[in-house]
């Protein structure tokens, strides 16, 4: 996108937020494909922490050993035709932090101010510049405030725990629907009822259901939104 009287290449945000198994990380990685924008997953990043965290040891309910031990992470990005690769400490943990041990840290671990700064900061560095699809819980409300579009994605309980569940076997992890939708339930509320930047709709975000959208619905859905907001 040009700036008509610079000539010089706009930065431009589309901020998706939303609850855990919405859709939202499916959709924004193909939002960015078909509009050629880089897209940036922010819940890799606290999951990154959360398995550097897990890694050492530290006691969950402890917020300042959190912290402490948070900020030796060395967490980096890399974006590979497109794909969100993350490291930590030069290894590529992508796979690692889906398992169902890293959902269970992640949330108190995102909870601390500290971590937050941190993410956020590194967020916004990334998406300081250029076309970004930018993923996550807060990027409408904290993190890209003045995104262009902003949405955000929800769908009912039992279809994000079937969703959740048809991606833990393709990735050969057992697990069973009751406690899948019990653990979603319990990290909203967690991320929904945290002092800062908590996970809420922000004023002007659109709101897709995805609950009975197919999935070429939902990015039709979003690419179009932005056609307008951009015309
Ligand atoms: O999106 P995903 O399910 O991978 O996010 C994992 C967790 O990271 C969330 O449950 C939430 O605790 C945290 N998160 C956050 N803020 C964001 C993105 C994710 O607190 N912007």
């Amino acid at each position: 996108m040009k700036t008509a009287d610079s000539g010089s290449t706009a930065t431009v945000v589309i901020a998706i937020d939303g609850p855990a198994g919405a859709g939202k990380t499916t959709t924004a990685r193909e939002v960015a494909r078909r509009l050629g924008f880089k897209y940036l997953d922010t819940g890799a990043m606290y999951r990154t922490i959360a398995l550097h965290v897990l890694r050492q040891g530290c006691d969950l309910s402890n917020p300042d050993e959190i912290a402490r031990i948070a900020e030796d992470a060395d967490i980096s990005i890399e974006f590979i035709d497109g794909a969100q690769k993350t490291c930590l400490k030069g290894e590529d943990v992508s796979e690692l932090i889906r398992s169902p041990e890293v959902s269970k840290a992640v949330s108190p671990v995102s909870e601390v101010p500290a971590v937050r700064r941190r993410m956020v900061a590194l967020q916004r560095e990334n998406g300081k510049s250029g076309q970004n699809v930018v993923e996550g819980r807060d990027i409408g409300t904290v993190v890209f405030p003045d995104a262009v579009l902003k949405v955000f994605m929800t769908a009912d309980i039992e279809e994000r725990a079937r969703r959740r569940l048809s991606d833990f076997s393709r990735s050969g992890i057992d697990s069973d629907i009751q406690k899948i939708a019990a653990d979603i339930e319990e990290r909203d509320g967690r991320d929904s009822n945290r002092e800062d930047s908590p996970l809420s709709r922000a004023d002007d975000a659109v709101l897709i259901d995805t609950t009975s959208l197919s999935f070429e619905d939902q990015v039709e859905k979003i690419i179009q939104n932005f056609r307008e907001k951009t015309s």
